[in-house]
């Protein structure tokens, strides 16, 4: 008899409260001043979102220079560093920043510790927008490290005064691994006065966790240039699923992978819309994959306000 074939499907998935802040920020500034919005890099990184809103009137721009002198520029979910501020004040653009607050609270940090002339060892993937704007924020004081084995290179000037901050979106494992290697060279290397990989970020990778020993294919919803989503796949395949992939869209699913297979865990990164995500279940339910269990390691209520140049004006009295 042939086994029975089912789907897991994580619970947290999909949207955080950063992200749907960020997406909503150029829905509202379109719906306020109508198009063309433009937008700093992907707003978050999702071709689907990025597709969507480009059709509704959203340029997408890799720097401000692109953008027409006294034109409105969104910020990205990812954050920028003070020289973006002030290249776009230089050109009278008139800014949102949908910078999600949790990366914001990083920046915070950056400045601190380097204002306390701490040396700052910031673990993070090297190119990646948000490790780019953290940087900025003091790049005197910053080094980027992208794992356990990029220790060996760290140079301090004092041991005694070194602290760790880390991108939001990374493998919290590797992320600990790197953390141990740092303090084996500097015990007395200080941590941030809070996480810093976001509680969306961890809640994913949990709930992956839960459902992976269980999968012989989990896929991620999540487009490549996604840092979360990557995260997925890796925490997956690390944690017992026979396999792993990184799909947009259900298209992109092989459907080789499904053969002789009886259990897939199904999960997205945390700029994914759930309509992709239903999508892939749909898919396989024509395969034979008609029964879905939901595996919830989290509830999420977390939401942030929309920018403030977003918010509707206070009434005087
Ligand atoms: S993944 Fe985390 S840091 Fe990034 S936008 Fe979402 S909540 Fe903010």
């Amino acid at each position: 008899m042939a086994e029975s074939k089912r789907v897991l499907l994580a619970s947290p998935r999909g949207y955080c409260a950063g992200v749907d802040r960020a997406v909503e920020a150029v829905e509202r500034a379109l719906d306020k001043h109508g198009a063309p919005v433009y937008v700093r890099k992907e707003i978050v990184h999702n071709r689907h979102v990025v597709d969507t809103l480009t059709d509704r009137g959203a340029i997408f721009v890799n720097e401000t220079d692109e953008v027409p002198e006294g034109a409105i520029v969104v910020f990205s979910a990812h954050g920028v560093s003070p020289e973006v501020h002030r290249t776009a004040a230089e050109r009278s653009l008139q800014t949102i920043d949908a910078t999600c607050p949790l990366v914001t609270k990083v920046h915070q940090e950056a400045k601190r510790f380097a204002r306390d002339d701490y040396d700052i060892v910031l673990v993070g993937h090297e190119g990646h927008e948000e490790v780019e704007g953290t940087a900025g924020e003091a790049p005197e004081h910053i080094q980027l490290v992208d794992g356990p084995d990029a220790v060996d290179n760290v140079e301090v000037r004092d041991p005694e005064r070194v602290v760790w901050l880390s991108q939001t979106t990374l493998s919290v494992d590797e992320t600990m691994q790197t953390v141990k290697r740092l303090r084996e060279k500097f015990p007395n290397l200080n941590d941030p006065p809070s996480d810093d990989i976001c509680y969306a970020t961890q809640n994913r990778q949990v709930a992956v966790k839960a459902m992976a020993p269980k999968c012989d294919l989990v896929i991620v919803v999540g487009s490549q240039n996604s840092s979360n989503s990557q995260r997925l796949v890796e925490v997956a395949l690390q944690n017992g699923a026979s396999a792993s992939y990184l799909v947009d869209y259900a298209r992109d699913i092989d459907l080789a992978w499904l053969d002789g297979i009886s259990t897939i865990g199904v999960t997205s990164g945390a700029s994914v819309p759930e309509i992709l995500v239903r999508g892939v279940i749909d898919l396989v339910a024509e395969h034979g994959f008609e029964d879905v269990e939901t595996i919830t390691t989290a509830e999420e209520t977390l939401t942030f306000a929309l920018p403030r140049e977003l918010r509707p004006a206070r009434s005087a009295n």
